[in-house]
């Protein structure tokens, strides 16, 4: 007897149960990608069996997911904001508190829409991509120092559409821009901001590339080269938006007001009432 959904959904759940907190979901997903069926579809048919073939391919996926590599690696996707990305192991896994500094972004654009703005870091490109899909008069530049995050980059520029409208340039922070002399609006940066020290103790790093994380010895040196670069590109009345971790709101606006001392400087929260944003206003 080939085992039906209802019978491989119980085990999975049961197998992902100590690695996740929502592991019926998980195992949901699973299922659907490997039969090629929306969610819905599991729920309708509980009683119709797998083929031994199919059964196969579900359980190394529940076994990777039960290993505790995340599911956005297991699946290459990802959604941010309002669009799905690429993700492979070379970039970061976008997270829903980076919608947040998107948001500030996409409200600063929609007042300047011919706005220049650079997504510093852009790992899978969420930031850069959905800001240009959104936003069609502006100029958006992306940067990487790594080449294999820039590559996904860019798929993801294609499948989104907007890969016209997306420079990307290799390089360290905003060289490749200054290089140029692009004067800029927006400042986007989602830079690694993790303590070298903290990265032994977080899960994250067993599949998420250290180059994207490690912020070295307080987390912050990207960022304070950041602001020490940022002051000469960015115009009069331009916006700087950096995500940070929780316990830095303090130690980064005091960068902020050290970097640019005429601007407006501001620690946003997130969703779960941390620092996680800080929004930095040029005179
Ligand atoms: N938010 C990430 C984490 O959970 C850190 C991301 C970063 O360093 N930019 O560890």
């Amino acid at each position: 007897m080939r085992p039906t959904i209802r019978d491989v959904l119980r085990a999975a759940r049961r197998r992902i149960a100590p690695v996740s907190q929502s592991a019926g979901l998980d195992a949901h997903i699973l299922l659907s990608q490997v039969l090629g069926v929306e969610r819905a579809y599991l729920l309708v048919y509980p009683n119709h069996t797998l083929t031994a073939d199919q059964q196969n391919r579900f359980e190394k996926l529940v076994e990777r997911c039960a290993a505790g590599e995340p599911l956005a690696y297991i699946l290459g996707r990802r959604g941010f904001y309002d669009r799905e990305f690429i993700v492979t192991p070379a970039v970061l896994i976008p997270r829903p508190e980076t919608e947040l500094l998107l948001e500030a972004a996409l409200v600063f654009v929609k007042g300047k829409p011919d706005s220049t703005v650079v997504d510093v870091g852009t790992g899978s490109g969420a930031l850069a991509v959905t800001l240009a899909a959104h936003c069609p008069a502006a100029a958006v530049y992306a940067v990487d120092i790594s080449p294999a995050a820039l590559a996904v980059a860019k798929r993801n520029a294609a499948a989104n559409e907007v890969a016209e409208r997306v420079t990307f340039f290799e390089g360290d922070l905003l060289v490749p821009l200054l290089e140029r002399g692009v004067q800029i609006d927006v400042i986007m940066a989602n830079l690694p901001y993790v303590a070298s020290d903290d990265l032994p103790h977080l899960a994250v790093t067993r599949y998420e590339p250290r180059l994207a994380l490690d912020g070295g010895a307080d987390g912050l040196d990207l960022v304070r080269r950041l602001l020490g670069q940022a002051a000469a590109a960015l115009n009069p009345g331009g916006l700087v938006l950096l995500e940070i971790g929780a316990d830095q709101g303090a130690a980064v606006e005091a960068l902020a007001r050290a970097a640019f001392p005429q601007a407006g400087v501001e620690v946003l929260p997130d969703y779960a009432g941390l620092d996680r944003i800080v929004r930095i206003a040029n005179p």
